[in-house]
């Protein structure tokens, strides 16, 4: 299901991780790699914990990886008006890509 929030948040992250925060960063950082447990995901969870508090990374998702979301997007509702966000031309739902020309949600394609 299409849920707004989360896919504008990893876009941005994505895309435009310079309006983060390093400790921003390394919060998106640590909750994507701690989905997956395995040799690379640790290591990359290490890299992240040498350069950042671990303290910071738990306080920032205290309240679930949804509200850390939500605060992200709304410190940034200004910039956002001024991103270039990739959506679909026929539904407006945000593309897999900033290059994508086909839509995952509805499957329109804008080739
Ligand atoms: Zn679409």
């Amino acid at each position: 299901m299409y849920n707004e929030q989360k896919e504008l948040y990893l876009y941005i992250t994505a895309y435009y991780p310079d309006l983060l925060t390093s400790e921003e960063r390394a919060t998106h950082g640590f909750h994507t790699y701690s989905q997956a447990d395995n040799y690379l995901t640790r290591i990359a969870i290490e890299q992240i914990l040498a350069k950042v508090d671990k303290a910071v990374i738990e306080r920032n998702l205290s309240e679930g990886i949804d509200k850390f979301e939500q605060k992200i997007l709304s410190k940034l509702s200004d910039k956002l008006k001024h991103l270039f966000i990739n959506r679909c031309p026929q539904c407006g739902k945000i593309a897999r890509t900033n290059k994508a020309k086909q839509c995952k949600f509805c499957g329109n394609d804008w080739h």
